[in-house]
């Protein structure tokens, strides 16, 4: 006889584990209770030794596929002579914390049950069970039950309370348990008020996209404007509703193999369009097929998902002569936040024709995650359904801190001992919607996990919002106020999210913008430091920038002020001159010559910019990197020559590469062929600086971070050549490798830096 006290903290709630061990513990006699705490699960059990180490090796074998064990505590207590194994109610504990479960998509079990003509949730559109359904969107407060949810409203059934407390029943303790006679229902509403409810709103739905309306969905974490992929006239309108010109939409396909009509998908593609999450994969068009341009111009990829929720298999069932492929957009206007809450549905008829919604009040956003496949596993574009609010680990026991990202691609932090709790995409802090999306994932996190951040970390920019709210949080909290370097806390958040030991290593940090300590923008750093501090070996040679951000809108008159500081004769015949006016080129020179509102950049971002005009490929963007992703879209894979830079530590002058640049230009070289030498030269100047540190210094650990390397090619390339000599790569696995990740690497470094201080 043997009686044990178990404590288990990690992803342990809202994924049917309290059911699993309540089943291994009758399956092999033992008695005793399980209970949810806020700070995870609590086991008491007893029984026979052989029986009590047979459940011990289940319980670690045999776990619920959303659960994940994290901390795992035993000891051993005298028995209490239980005559039964209950499952015992939650217990709210606030000292600790516990795990909150992300959104998982529809399981194989309920997806059959949807469509089986005889199961009592046939086209149910709420279908869920312990395995699958909403966690994270509808969770209100920990410990995750029922009443903390936003399903709290909905009474059980007699039906469903039978499934919801029948341990052998795989809805067990689903604590979103809903059916047609007690869940949430589903309704179609037009601009004048309701038109159908239940299936047939659905039905109707499914009409108005088939005729070329667009219908707003209510998701998991927002709504999604819904439409037909094929219907030219319908991408257009969503274009100009959307405020959106050329950015590509996201697609949804009802399975694979519709999928596969457009796309190459791979076996990891596969599995990740598959997995838990689901996100929107980036895929390789096949080119048999063609949807038009206007789902995403000027792109070698399209963005598919599968149908997370049974709402969207419903919508994406197939029939005769309903399309096959769906436009599957976040329904926000430019760059405003997804809209989620249903107080806003006269702000979707600006945008949708029809709104498909229902009563299940979503508690946060999230928006669709974005990843591609990379050498096997995935790199994430955008973080959040299916992802967020998982933890990332840290490479030690850090205080608790609020990190709260830099300006675009937003993300706030909250740590807890060596955990990260990085919020979902929030977004560009460029306008109140924003940032109030961003504060109110800074009250939801904080409160979530019940944590009083002992410090507050923003950027160095001053005028970023983020910063400007860590100076007032610090100032309300009467907390220190770090700030922590841009490319710092990109490299950073690389070493870490990699469990790098803290040793000095190399950062390839390359991105669009970031202040520097010199008042300049940085963003082509190669930084020699660890978790506490940096040094800057080499960076781009300064280049003017007039009109400092708005320019960034406009990458012909980087080119032409990269050509003129450099200077270089500004020939009609050169690509970026054509496209301006005369008036623009003297206006320009002269800002430059007597320094007019101009800012010095050492951005690679800028300077893919530049280059993408100079060989004729992109002059203005309507999105951010779009310049660099249509320079990225024509390399030619084959060539492998390659342009020269002239290094004179710590500058890297680009003179040199522009001379050759405009050699070829000028003697006809095809813009593929350029646009391959441009990223060879890249990557090689990568080696060529990481070869010269390691002779150096002997350092051989090479970190990339910065939404540059979201170009797969040259991240391909440029991993290739260090890999084939020697050093240690580390990419971006969890986190994306653009400013989404600032806030995490500025948490790590401010946590490393209290522990040295202490
Ligand atoms: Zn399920
Ligand atoms: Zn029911
Ligand atoms: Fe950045």
């Amino acid at each position: 006889m043997k009686a044990s006290r178990i404590k288990i903290n990690g992803i342990v709630q809202g994924v049917g584990f309290r059911p699993f061990v309540f089943r291994i513990a009758n399956q092999n006699n033992l008695n005793g209770w399980v209970q949810n705490t806020s700070g995870g699960v609590v086991i008491e059990i007893e029984g026979e030794n052989i029986a009590m180490d047979r459940f011990l090796t289940l319980l670690q074998q045999e776990l619920p596929p959303l659960a994940r064990i994290e901390t795992f505590y035993e000891e051993t207590i005298n028995p209490n002579g239980y005559i039964r194994f209950e499952i015992r109610p939650s217990k709210k504990n606030t000292e600790e914390y516990s795990l909150v479960p992300p959104d998982a998509a529809i399981c194989p079990d309920c997806a059959r049950e949807l469509f089986d003509p005889t199961n009592r949730r046939f086209r149910y559109p709420f279908i869920n069970c312990t395995n699958c359904g909403p966690r994270f969107t509808i969770i209100k407060d920990m410990p995750y039950d029922r009443p903390n949810t936003t399903m709290s409203s909905f009474t059980m059934c007699d039906d469903c309370n039978k499934e919801y407390h029948d341990p052998l029943d795989r809805r067990f303790h689903a604590q979103p348990i809903a059916c047609p006679e007690c869940g949430p229902q589903i309704s179609l509403v037009g601009k004048s008020g309701v038109i159908a409810t239940k299936n047939d709103a659905i039905l109707s739905a499914r009409t108005y996209i088939q005729k070329g309306y667009i219908v707003a969905i209510k998701g998991l974490g927002g709504y999604l404007l819904a439409c037909d992929a094929h219907n030219q006239e319908t991408l257009q309108k969503l274009r100009e509703r959307k405020r959106r010109s050329q950015k590509p939409f996201a697609l949804m396909a009802f399975n694979l193999e519709m999928i596969r009509k457009y796309c190459f998908v791979n076996n990891e593609e596969q599995l990740i369009l598959q997995s838990m999450q689901m996100p929107i994969v980036l895929l390789t068009k096949n080119n048999q097929n063609n949807l038009p341009n206007e789902v995403a111009p000027s792109q070698n990829t399209l963005g598919f998902m599968l149908p997370y929720t049974p709402l969207h298999l419903l919508l994406c069932e197939p029939d005769r002569n309903y399309p096959d492929v769906l436009v599957m957009t976040s329904a926000n206007i430019s760059d405003e936040p997804i809209l989620y809450r249903d107080e806003e549905i006269y702000r979707l008829f600006e945008l949708s024709d029809f709104v498909l919604t229902h009563d299940r009040p979503i508690h946060i956003r999230t928006d669709d995650s974005v990843v591609r496949e990379f050498a096997g596993t995935i790199t994430p574009i955008r973080r959040s359904r299916g992802f967020a609010p998982e933890s990332v680990s840290i490479p030690a026991y850090i205080p608790d801190i609020l990190s709260v990202g830099a300006l675009l691609k937003n993300t706030i932090t909250i740590t807890h001992q060596n955990r990260a709790f990085v919020s979902p995409y929030i977004g560009d802090l460029e306008n109140i919607e924003t940032y109030e999306a961003f504060e109110s994932t800074i009250a939801h996190m904080k409160s979530l996990y019940q944590v009083s951040p002992l410090a507050v970390v923003s950027d160095l920019h001053l005028d970023y919002l983020s910063t400007q709210f860590a100076q007032k949080y610090s100032s309300d909290y009467k907390i220190p106020h770090y700030q922590v370097q841009h490319h710092h806390a990109h490299m950073a958040a690389c070493l870490a999210e990699n469990n790098w030991n803290g040793t000095n290593a190399i950062g390839l940090c390359f991105d669009g913008t970031g202040l520097g300590t010199d008042g300049s923008i940085w963003g082509g750093e190669v930084l020699i430091g660890n978790y506490s501090g940096y040094f800057r070996y080499a960076h781009l040679k300064n280049m003017p920038l007039p009109g400092g951000d708005s320019a960034i809108k406009k990458p012909y008159r980087i080119a032409l002020s990269y050509l003129t500081h450099l200077g270089f004769p500004l020939k009609l015949s050169l690509p970026p001159v054509s496209y301006s006016s005369s008036g623009e080129i003297s206006i320009l020179s002269k800002q430059i010559q007597n320094r007019i509102n101009v800012v010095h950049t050492s951005s690679m971002g800028r300077l893919f910019d530049a280059v993408s005009s100079i060989i004729g490929v992109c002059h203005e963007i309507s999105y951010e990197g779009q310049a660099a992703i249509e320079l990225e879209n024509i390399v030619d894979l084959t060539c492998t020559d390659r342009y020269i830079f002239s290094v004179n530590l710590p500058d890297i002058d680009i003179q040199i590469l522009f001379q050759q640049i405009l050699l070829d230009l000028y003697g006809g070289t095809p813009a593929p062929i350029m646009a391959a030498k441009f990223h060879n030269s890249i990557a090689s100047l990568s080696l060529d600086i990481c070869m010269n540190i390691k002779e150096e210094k002997g350092i051989d650990t090479v970190a990339l971070s910065g939404g540059v390397w979201q170009n797969n090619t040259l991240l391909k390339k440029t991993t290739q050549l260090l890999l084939d000599n020697g050093f240690h790569v580390l990419i971006h696995r969890v986190l994306p490798a653009n400013d989404s990740s600032i806030s995490y690497g500025q948490a790590v470094i401010t946590g490393m830096i209290m522990n040295e201080r202490n």
